[in-house]
């Protein structure tokens, strides 16, 4: 398993490094993410906050804060391109949400989890032998210290 990873948006403008290995990727199927990326949702990685950095350009954000958690998330995108990178919750729980769709590599990777399946669009196909989750996950348990 690869423990670096590059990625980009469509258009080239954006790069992104994760210096940690991606142990599963977990598809998100709320409305939010539908109406974001145009289809239906987001599949993506999520990754330690210090382990991922943008190495070219700058992302611009949208806060979205009509979310059912009532916390704002900031969907980082290419401003060229529209190419959604990466999301982030505020406060940051000290991780970032990366999509994975904007890996240059993403041989092996499968998906092992799926969240809002309740809200999926109709034509998401959902692999019933990962962990699925109607909602949201329960939040992360505090990081050891
Ligand atoms: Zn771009
Ligand atoms: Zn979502």
């Amino acid at each position: 398993m690869p423990s670096t990873y590059n990625g980009g948006c469509l258009c080239g403008a954006i790069r992104y490094t994760i210096d940690a290995p991606i142990t599963g990727l977990r598809a998100c199927h709320c409305i939010n993410c539908q109406k974001h990326t145009g289809s239906g949702g987001s599949v993506n990685a999520v990754v330690p906050t210090d382990k991922f950095r943008i190495t070219k350009g700058a992302t611009r954000k949208y806060d979205d804060s009509a979310t059912r958690s009532g916390r704002t998330l900031s969907r980082h995108f290419c401003e060229n391109c529209g190419s959604p990178i990466y999301s982030q919750r505020n406060p940051n729980p000290g991780f970032v949400v990366v999509r994975a769709g904007t890996l240059d590599d993403k041989s092996g990777l499968k998906i092992v989890g799926n969240i809002w399946t309740s809200t999926a669009a109709a034509w998401s196909h959902i692999d019933p032998s990962t962990e699925c989750h109607p909602e949201n996950l329960p939040p992360p348990p505090p990081k050891p210290a």
